[in-house]
């Protein structure tokens, strides 16, 4: 789905994974200079290709030709001429599959995002944590579509192949939950899958049937299918649990930075660990704070961020080994 909405789900899960990088994320807002990966190109490339294509259904105008995309697309993926190439050719491709087994039904929403407070979306859990009632979080959907019995379903475009691959943490678990059961906490897809359903009634008087994944391999053989996910119903406490739990966590590191003190960093949720043995992709990667956790002494990580870093401000706070 798509990412980085700023009360979402994906902003709890970086925190989760480790603190200190959702810290330069989100409050220092360190950016890699030209750090646009190619696999991120790729990806920006199709979302908006498939963003566009679903505006014009919506709204009842032609589809747009791959020639009338080139131009977007060079400025969202500056520099990467193939990856532009590759998305063209896909997008061809696309239009091809769809003239001959277009989706029943019609799309009602694209790139929607609905925001609500936890005290909202979840009014009994909410009773256990005072707290956290008045927290916004928001769900951004990159699809909604209405199927012709009058259903609504979640889509998700999804640029690889494998169920439910980008949500996996099955490394990062396998390896660390003998040794630090707090990661065992329900799979971040299985949470999302229940949330974003759940927010979406509150805010529509249709049914929501639940989520799809929808394939977009961006290489040949493509791929452009859609399968339901089906979600124990079981996981929906263990879910509203994961997410306050998240929350609470948050909302503390919040706390600390009020007073000061930095989040640490975490190498059993580090995602420099997963790079290894995982495809790159744009969810899954090295983290680009790397160079700064790794840094021998705080004069490399001055230097680090001089260098490397749009830096928007001019010293970093206190942190590790300072
Ligand atoms: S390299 Fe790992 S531990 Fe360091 S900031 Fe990144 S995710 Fe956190």
């Amino acid at each position: 789905m798509a990412g980085g909405s700023p009360n979402g789900l994906s902003r709890l899960a970086d925190h989760h994974r480790c603190p200190w990088s959702w810290y330069g994320k989100y409050k220092l807002e360190l950016q890699l200079k030209g750090s646009q990966s190619p696999e991120a190109a790729l990806g920006s490339c199709g979302h908006y290709c498939l963003e566009q294509f679903f505006l014009a259904l919506r709204d009842g105008h032609p589809t747009p030709k791959p020639h009338e995309l080139e131009g977007p697309l060079k400025q969202i993926a500056t520099g990467h001429e193939t990856q532009v190439a590759e998305s063209l050719k896909w997008y061809q491709a696309w239009l091809a599959h769809w003239s001959v087994a277009p989706w029943a039904g019609r799309p009602v929403g694209i790139e929607a995002v609905f925001e609500a407070t936890l005290g909202e979306i979840f009014p009994e859990m909410a009773k256990k944590y005072p707290h956290l009632v008045h927290r916004l979080k928001s769900i951004a959907c990159d699809l909604i579509w209405e199927d012709p019995e009058g259903f609504l379903w979640i889509y998700d475009h999804k640029s690889k192949d494998g169920q439910e691959r980008d949500y996996s943490t099955k490394g990062l678990r396998r390896r660390t939950e003998h040794i630090n059961p707090y990661l065992v906490t329900p799979q971040n897809h299985r949470t999302q899958f229940y949330f974003y359903p759940h927010v979406l009634r509150l805010f529509t008087q249709q049914v929501v049937a639940g989520v799809r994944i929808h394939r977009y391999l961006r290489s040949e053989p493509y791929d452009f299918s859609v399968e339901n996910i089906r979600m124990p119903m079981i996981s929906a406490n263990h879910s509203i649990e994961h997410i306050f739990a998240l929350e609470d966590a948050l909302v503390r590191t919040e706390e600390r930075l009020d007073q000061g003190i930095a989040p640490v960093h975490n190498h059993f949720g580090c995602w420099f660990g997963d790079a290894g043995d995982a495809e790159p992709t744009t969810k899954k990667r090295s983290c680009q704070y790397l160079n700064l956790c790794c840094a021998p002494d705080a004069a490399n990580r001055e230097y680090a961020l001089n260098t490397q870093y749009n830096r928007p401000q001019p010293r970093l706070p206190v942190l590790w080994g300072d």
